[in-house]
């Protein structure tokens, strides 16, 4: 059944269950779970019971559990000849042309995107017109091992879902920071989750890159935790908020921005 095989196999999965569905999503990461979360979803979105986890009993579901339901729709890059592999542009125009399209038997149409980073801005460009007016019945996933490589009007059109490296460990000091803003955020004090921010101020890129994992891992432990019953005392909503904003920390990071930048974005979607 989905529900039980992924809620623990999967960081992100309590990002997910507990919200809305969405027509856009980017599932990032370097995490194993990327394609699980991605079928998840897709459960979810054709599921005739209409819950927010796939049933997993139901016709579509079981179609979909068996990777033969005619609504969800596997687009990977084609094999080039000299190697190397690529979308070539009429492949998307064709996939956007098809989700214009009513589903075949489902009340949702879901088009998961394999390695879509490697799309180029003309793949994205072409995409991006569906994105911008989707048809109301498709959802589209996008996997990528780094979302940085997606054109950002692309991004702005998708929910981010990041599954982090189950195994990276981090410093102690990461773990205090983490630990800091966490219990900030809980309790709910602005003026104490301010001056945490403000305490920031010069910290390293790679440092902030090392906190913005640590802290999108801490993001998906919390709604798994909410997911599970036991409240980890933040809303599932606002953890799926944070950790897209975490996740473009770590965007930030690979670029020559300062910190004070970094903490002005945090200020301007924490507090
Ligand atoms: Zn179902």
């Amino acid at each position: 059944m989905y529900s039980s095989d992924f809620s623990g196999a999967l960081p992100a999965a309590g990002l997910v269950s507990g919200g809305k569905l969405f027509q856009a999503y980017i599932i990032s990461g370097a995490g194993s779970g990327k394609t699980a979360l991605a079928n998840h979803l897709a459960a979810r979105a054709v599921c005739s019971e209409g819950g927010q986890t796939p049933c997993g009993v139901c016709r579509d579901c079981r179609k979909a559990a068996a990777g033969l339901h005619p609504d969800i729709i596997f687009i990977s890059p084609e094999a080039g000849e000299k190697g190397g592999a690529s979308y070539p542009v009429k492949e998307i125009r064709r996939l956007c042309a098809d989700a214009a399209v009513m589903p075949n038997e489902a009340k949702h149409k879901v088009y998961i995107i394999t390695d879509a980073s490697i799309m180029s801005e003309a793949c994205q460009n072409v995409l991006l017109k569906t994105l911008e007016e989707p048809p109301k019945f498709t959802v589209f996933i996008l996997l990528a091992e780094n979302s940085a490589n997606l054109l950002p009007t692309v991004r702005s059109r998708c929910t981010s879902l990041y599954t982090p490296d189950e195994n990276a460990a981090c410093s102690e000091s990461t773990e205090k920071l983490a630990s800091g803003l966490m219990s900030a955020v809980a309790s709910g004090d602005r003026v104490a989750l301010a001056e945490y921010l403000f305490s920031l101020e010069g910290i390293s890129k790679q440092d902030a890159a090392e906190l913005s994992d640590e802290l999108l891992r801490r993001c998906a432990a919390g709604a798994r935790e909410n997911a599970a019953g036991k409240n980890c005392g933040i809303p599932s909503e606002r953890l799926l908020k944070m950790a897209a904003v975490f996740e473009e920390i770590k965007t930030y990071c690979k670029f020559n921005v300062s910190s004070g930048h970094m903490i002005g974005l945090l200020m301007a979607e924490l507090l």
